[in-house]
């Protein structure tokens, strides 16, 4: 058996107004229970104001402006107190924002000093009215987008040639990244008309060799096995073979927003990763 590397690197924290009350140390307690060697803090950052038209969604997604400071500080902290007990990374889950790159350059120049790595993520595209979530609900994403493409398939193809600017995006940043759920588009599929496997499927695998030319790592995030119109990780387990074979580093993400989901599916992952031929799972 190889040793796997146990690490979860996709975790949320009380600072995102979706995620629970739990203080950080609960979480972190929580992975260090369950054996983890290292756990990654990813929490959103600050969107730029007005980025959505609807402020009560946008409130929840994400800290305000004033809390990124306090928030680095903290996590810092934590690193400090768990120390010899479990590798804490400080990070940040970073949109890909079309349009704000340089909000974000912004953004990380002020905190990349306290941050270990980030991930790159993509939850938003233009749609009805502005920028719309990919993410929030079925009925939200027919509406939002569904409705203003045309098609599922027109939305599949939008999202993921947001999801290669994204790379392309990463690709420029000094500082260690993962992509964020690549397949998190399939959250709703079971609850789409005429959602496109094959379609995914091929823009999928358009990404291995820009993911690989970027020198970026894929966050193999579990958190779509725990929705009920998913019930799949958001990177497929074909995709993780080929990914080994090109030596682009998977890792683990639980995407956590309670110390119950810390760790959630570790064991899906290893037999995965220990199935495959290559190990770069860190
Ligand atoms: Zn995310
Ligand atoms: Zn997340």
């Amino acid at each position: 058996m190889k040793h796997i590397y146990k690490w979860d690197g996709h975790t949320h924290t009380h600072y995102c107004r979706h995620g629970a009350d739990a203080s950080v140390k609960e979480y972190v307690k929580r992975a260090m229970e369950l054996g983890f060697e290292r756990y990654s803090i990813t929490e959103h950052p600050p969107l730029p104001d007005g980025y959505l038209q609807n402020v009560d969604v946008m409130n929840q997604l994400a800290m305000p402006y004033d809390e990124l400071d306090r928030y680095v500080v903290e996590m810092a902290a934590i690193k400090q107190q768990f120390s010899r007990e479990i590798d804490v990374r400080v990070g940040l889950e970073i949109d890909f924002l079309p349009g704000c790159e340089a909000y974000t350059r912004t953004l990380l120049a002020h905190v990349s000093h306290a941050l270990d790595e980030i991930l790159v993520s993509v939850h938003f595209l233009p749609g009805r009215e502005g920028m719309r979530c990919i993410d929030l609900s079925p009925e939200d994403f027919m509406e939002g987008l569904v409705a203003h493409y045309g098609s599922v398939a027109s939305v599949i193809h939008t999202y993921f040639d947001h999801v290669e600017a994204a790379i392309s995006f990463a690709s420029t940043l000094e500082i260690p990244v993962r992509m964020g759920h690549l397949a998190l588009i399939e959250k709703f599929r079971d609850a789409l008309p005429a959602f496109d496997d094959a379609l995914v499927r091929a823009r999928l695998t358009r990404l291995l060799p820009l993911i690989k030319a970027a020198g970026v790592g894929v966050d193999c995030n579990v958190a779509g096995f725990r929705k009920a119109t998913c019930r799949r990780p958001y990177v497929p387990v074909w995709w993780m073979a080929r990914a080994l074979r090109e030596e682009i580093p998977l890792v683990f993400g639980s995407d956590a927003h309670s110390p119950g989901d810390v760790g959630a599916d570790w064991a899906w992952f290893e037999q995965v990763i220990q199935g495959c031929e290559f190990d770069v799972s860190h």
